[in-house]
């Protein structure tokens, strides 16, 4: 392909408004550009990557014996309603209407689509397991849309959802995802790591695991054990933490006995032992320790998991600084407190301050306080000191120090279970004639995201270098003049032996001077370049393996061969 010919508008600068690395690299190649906040046009270049990401996913899902269907962007909001995710997704999902005034979302994620479609096609065991994917636009009207394509408003994932007879056939969709994820993210050239996570807002019944790429900019924190492989996301781990603790308080500690539950004392005599007005306290628990009495008191009006409240919180007091307003935290070592009702974590900071769960349930009323970040606005880097768990502890399944780093969640696979088959109707006649729930998964891959991972991780010093797999061309063949018969003759010869081999090459066929031709290569970053300058016409060129680093001069056939 001749650069003249090709839409590729290079910056000198980086763009103020970038800060990510791999944001200021995409602007500056021309690969993207922004339209308005987290929104992107794919140029030439970078929907080339896009597409050849699309490539080895669509490859590896069908191997995985996925089919590949496209669904609606626009959904009805009454099939949301039936999820109930029409209220609980928030603020992320983009509503509108039709000029009927009928009620329509922007799919965020397609679960109510597919299962309302399995439900409707698969009615008998015959049909299953099914087994579908799609690579779609998706829109999520996120807080913060930011670093160009890591966190979009509109943006491309591959995702996926199987259907399943038993949970044991689950298992084995599940790992055989797994498996492809990780041929996925290996032919794109990403180092990334598979870890536990804990299921957010999507819910489920089963097992969940991220798949994050290790970058500094990355929102997440990836907690792993170098000694066991063990390896979790933050939130996962700081709740395992929780949950450790709470076993060893339990074990240790015969003192604490729960003496009352909401079924055997009154909110009124609670109101009265703690002091706050009974208008505050909807959900009580007490504990007795060493003779001195300690208390959970939940406000808002949420389902509260005790249980795990009590587990996570270790038994600390936990009473309204304000009756008015918030839930302060006192005595309780800060960090993660686990989910409380509506999978809604909570999180105490190091001012022991409750976040999340139940003080910001109750939504926007609570935005105002200092202090409190409503739990759809929680991003993990918020988590900072909130956590339960610190780099350097010791790791659950062997003993040996935990290691903290910084990553971008690229892909995530949940064991939904009956979650969306079961409101949905999504059921199938087994073969002794009963009714049964089809067992679902779902499985995302963040498509556009990926490609910023791939360039976040390039290495600094060299400027960006595509891997083979994914890169918009594979040999950047560049001419130092344009107008040199003999440079010409060489370009041409090789670009016809790329052409019989099926190479995909870039030409800078453009009279710019060699600097700028150089600079915009380096932008662009093909993996291998071919220079063609001085010694063309002996048939001598220069040889980069841009992965490997170094120069070489060759014959142009040698540069051709080691090219293809
Ligand atoms: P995050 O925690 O970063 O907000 P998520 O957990 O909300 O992501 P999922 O619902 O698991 O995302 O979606 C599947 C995949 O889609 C993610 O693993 C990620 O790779 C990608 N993705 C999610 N949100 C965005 C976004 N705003 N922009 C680009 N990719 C995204
Ligand atoms: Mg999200
Ligand atoms: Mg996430
Ligand atoms: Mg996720």
């Amino acid at each position: 392909m001749k650069q003249t010919s090709l839409l590729i508008p290079t910056l000198r600068e980086a763009p103020a408004e970038a800060e990510a690395r791999s944001h200021q690299l995409l602007l500056r190649a021309g690969f993207i550009r922004q339209l308005a906040a987290g929104i992107y046009s794919y140029l030439p270049l970078g929907w080339r990557v896009l597409r050849r990401i699309q490539t080895i996913v669509r490859e590896e899902m069908d191997q995985a014996g996925f089919q590949e269907l496209h669904l609606p962007a626009m959904q009805p909001a009454e099939l949301w309603e039936r999820s109930g995710r029409y209220g609980a997704y928030g603020a992320e999902l983009i509503r509108l209407q039709d000029r009927h005034e009928r009620d329509f979302v922007l799919g965020p994620t397609h679960e109510e689509v597919i299962t309302a479609l399995a439900a409707s096609e698969v009615n008998t065991y015959r049909k299953l397991p099914l087994r579908l994917y799609q690579i779609q636009t998706k829109f999520r009207d996120e807080r913060r849309p930011r670093f160009g394509l890591l966190r979009g408003r509109e943006f491309l994932m591959k995702d996926a959802y199987s259907f399943d007879r038993s949970w044991e056939e689950l298992d084995r969709t599940y790992q055989a995802v797994r498996d492809a994820y990780r041929r996925i993210f290996t032919r794109c050239g990403l180092k990334f790591s598979m870890v536990e996570a804990e299921a957010g807002a999507i819910g489920g019944e089963g097992e969940t695991h991220e798949f994050m790429a290790p970058a500094e900019i990355g929102e997440d924190t990836i907690v792993s054990c170098m000694a066991c492989g063990y390896a979790a996301n933050l939130e996962k781990a700081a709740a395992a933490a929780g949950e450790r603790a709470a076993d060893e308080a339990e074990r240790q500690a015969p003192a604490i006995e729960k003496v009352a539950t909401p079924n055997t004392r009154t909110i009124e005599e609670v109101s009265a032992f703690l002091g706050v007005p009974s208008s505050h306290i909807l959900k009580t628990m007490i504990y007795m320790a060493d003779d001195k009495p300690v208390a959970a008191v939940v406000r808002g009006d949420h389902e509260v998991n005790e249980n795990k409240l009590a587990a996570a919180i270790g038994c600390v007091t936990l009473e309204l600084a304000d009756p008015q307003e918030v839930l302060k935290v006192t005595g309780a070592p800060h960090g993660y407190a686990g989910p409380v009702g509506h999978d809604i974590p909570v999180y105490l900071d190091r001012d022991a301050v409750l976040h999340g769960g139940a003080a910001a349930g109750a939504g926007e009323e609570h935005a105002h306080l200092r202090n409190v970040v409503p739990f759809r606005d929680f991003q993990p880097a918020h988590i900072g000191d909130y956590r339960s768990v610190q780099e350097g502890d010791r790791c659950p399944n062997c003993g040996e120090t935990l290691h903290f780093a910084k990553g971008i969640e690229v892909g995530h696979v949940f064991k939904l279970g009956t979650k969306y088959s079961s409101v949905l109707d999504a059921g199938y006649t087994d073969e002794a004639g009963r009714e049964q729930t089809m067992i679902m998964g779902c499985y995302g891959i963040g498509i556009s995201r990926l490609l910023s991972a791939v360039a976040e991780q390039s290495p600094a010093e060299q400027g960006m270098c595509w891997p083979l797999g994914i890169a918009p061309y594979s040999v950047h063949l560049i001419p130092v003049s344009a107008q040199d018969p003999d440079q010409a003759a060489v370009v041409d010869q090789i670009a016809k032996e790329f052409a019989r081999q099926g190479v995909e090459c870039l030409v800078d066929d453009r009279e710019e001077r060699p600097g700028v031709k150089f600079k915009d290569a380096d932008l662009i970053g093909l993996p291998l370049r071919i220079v063609v300058g001085k010694r063309a016409g002996e048939g001598v060129v220069e040889w980069t393996d841009r992965r490997a680093g170094g120069r070489t001069e060759v014959a142009w056939q040698e540069a051709a061969r080691l090219a293809a």
